[in-house]
C-alpha cells in the first residue's frame, strides 16, 4: 500500500490538514485520514475534461486572422475541415499525445475524447476501422491520462439529414458500420487502465433523432451519451425550423436525456429547457474557453446553477489547455454578462471551490467515472501544489484555490498523480519535449502544403 501526506487536501466535504491518503496496487484510494500527519504540498482533486478533440489541439493559433467576410463557427469549421484533411494515423496520435501530456499539466487527469475523425482523407476506411481509436489509446497510455473513449455517429450534413459535405467524409459511417466502430473502440481500450467507455451521436445536424436512439440502443448498461446541442443560433434556428422545435427541447421529447446523458455546450438552451435538463439529472458539459474564443454565446450559469443543473467542464477545441482557465473563464462570463462578482458561488463560499467541486462530480457522471475525487473507491488522482509558490504562498484552503483559479501564471501545479502514479513532476509531463517535436515536424508539413 503506497502512502502520501499532504499539509491540506480539498476532500468532497471541504478542506482537511494533515492528510493521509492510501493507496492501493489497483490505484483506487482505500483510507483517507485528516489530522494525521504533516505533509508538504496541497492535494487536490484532478478534474476530468469532459470533452475534447484532441486533433484540434495542433490547429490552435492558426485561426485568428480575419478573413474576408465575417468570421464566425462556421468559417472557423471550414478551416478546421481544411486542416484535418491533411492528418494521418501518426499525426493524430503525435498531437493527441501532446495534448493529453498538457491536460495532465494543467490539472485534468482524464480526457472524455468526442472522437470523431474515423477515416482516411478520401473518406475511405482504414484496414482497422478503429485504428484512429488505437490512436488515441496509444496516447492516453503514453501519457497515463484516464481516457473516456467516445466514438462519435455522423451521418448528415444538416438537421433532418441533408447529405453531408466533402469536407465531412472522414467523419461519416451508417449505423451498421457505427456498430463495428463502436466494438472496435472497445477493444481499443480493453487493455487501457482506468479507461470507460460511451457513444457519441455528434449533433441534431449530424443524426437524425431516430439514429440517436438507435445508437443510444448500442451503449451497454450505464456507458454514457454525448451529443453537442444548441451551440449556435443558426443551429437552434435550423431545428426550429425542420423539427418545429429547438434541438435541447427535441432531444428532452424524444425520451433522449436522462442521467447518462451529456449535452455539450447547450449555449443557447432556453430557460424551460435548461429546468427540464436540470430534472432530468442530466450533464451539460461547458467549454469556456473555447466557446470564448469561438464567438458561441454566454450559457445561463446562474439560473442554471439555481435549478442545481449539473456540469462539467471541457476543453473542446483544445485553443487552450487549462483546467483554470476554464472555471475563470465561465465564471468572468457570468460577471460580464450581469455585472456582478463571485457569480457561481454559493452565498458565503468560495467561487473556485465551487465550480472544481461540480465540475469534478458532473465530468465524473458524464464520464462514467464516479466515484471520484479524494475519497476512498476513487481513483487517487491528485493535483498537487507547492504552498510555496508565489501566486499561493501564506494562504490556505478556500484562498488557495481561488488565487490558483483567478490569479496564478502557469506553473503553480507542482505534480499530477493518475491512479496512485506520478505523470507529471515539477510541473512537466516527461512525454511533453518529444510530442512536441513529433508536432512541430506535422505543423511543418502541413503548413507548408
Ligand atoms: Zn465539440
Amino acid at each position: 500500500m503506497r502512502k502520501l501526506v499532504f499539509s491540506e487536501a480539498l476532500l468532497p466535504d471541504g478542506w482537511r490538514r494533515d492528510v493521509r491518503i492510501e493507496i492501493q496496487a489497483d490505484g483506487r484510494i482505500a483510507s483517507v485520514t485528516p489530522d494525521a500527519e504533516p505533509g508538504r504540498l496541497v492535494a487536490l482533486p484532478g478534474l476530468p475534461n469532459l470533452h475534447s478533440h484532441a486533433f484540434q489541439r495542433g490547429m490552435a493559433g492558426l485561426t485568428e486572422h480575419a478573413g474576408d467576410s465575417e468570421d464566425s463557427f462556421w468559417t472557423w469549421r471550414e478551416l478546421m475541415y481544411r486542416f484535418l484533411a491533411h492528418l494521418t494515423p501518426d499525426d493524430v496520435e503525435a498531437i493527441a499525445t501532446l495534448a493529453y501530456a498538457e491536460m495532465l499539466e494543467a490539472g485534468f487527469t482524464r480526457v472524455g475524447e468526442f472522437h470523431y475523425l474515423h477515416h482516411a482523407p478520401d473518406g475511405s476506411r482504414y484496414a482497422d476501422h478503429a485504428e484512429m481509436a488505437a490512436r488515441i489509446a496509444a496516447a492516453a497510455a503514453t501519457t497515463g491520462i484516464n481516457l473516456t473513449l467516445l466514438p462519435c455517429f455522423y451521418a448528415h450534413g444538416e438537421i433532418g439529414g441533408a447529405p453531408p459535405v466533402p469536407g465531412q467524409r472522414r467523419f461519416l459511417n451508417d449505423l451498421d458500420s457505427f456498430a463495428a466502430l463502436a466494438e472496435g473502440s472497445r477493444r481499443a481500450i480493453a487493455a487501457l487502465p482506468g479507461a470507460t467507455f460511451g457513444l457519441a451521436p455528434h449533433s441534431l445536424r449530424a443524426a437524425t433523432i431516430e439514429e440517436i436512439r438507435a445508437v443510444r440502443a448500442m451503449a451497454h448498461r450505464d456507458e454514457p451519451l454525448h451529443i453537442h446541442a444548441a451551440e449556435q443560433v443558426k443551429e437552434v434556428e435550423a431545428a426550429q425550423r425542420i423539427l418545429g422545435q429547438p434541438p435541447i427541447a427535441a432531444l428532452l421529447d424524444a425520451g433522449l436525456v436522462d442521467a447518462r446523458t451529456c449535452l455539450i455546450h447547450a449555449t443557447h438552451g432556453t430557460a424551460a429547457e435548461l429546468a427540464r435538463v436540470a430534472d432530468a439529472r442530466a450533464v451539460i458539459g461547458l467549454c469556456p474557453v473555447t466557446e470564448s474564443n469561438l464567438g458561441d454565446g454566454t450559457f445561463p450559469a446562474i439560473s442554471y446553477r439555481a435549478a442545481s443543473g449539473r456540469f462539467g467542464v471541457g476543453t473542446d477545441s483544445n485553443v487552450l489547455i487549462s483546467a483554470p482557465a476554464e472555471l475563470r473563464t465561465l465564471e468572468y462570463s457570468q460577471r460580464l454578462a450581469h455585472r456582478t462578482r463571485n457569480a457561481l458561488a454559493p452565498r458565503g463560499g468560495s467561487t473556485a471551490v465551487a465550480l472544481w467541486q461540480a465540475a469534478l462530480t458532473g465530468g465524473a457522471q458524464a464520464l462514467a467515472a464516479a466515484p471520484a475525487g479524494i475519497a476512498p473507491g476513487a481513483f487517487a488522482d491528485l493535483v498537487l501544489l507547492d504552498p510555496a509558490a508565489p501566486a499561493l504562498a501564506a494562504r490556505h484552503g478556500d484562498r488557495i484555490l481561488d488565487s490558483l483559479v483567478f490569479a496564478a501564471r502557469d506553473g503553480a501545479i507542482s505534480e499530477v498523480w493518475v491512479r496512485g502514479a506520478r505523470v507529471v513532476e515539477a510541473g512537466a509531463h516527461p512525454a511533453r519535449a518529444a510530442a512536441e517535436r513529433r508536432v512541430a515536424a506535422v505543423l511543418t508539413r502541413i503548413l507548408a502544403a
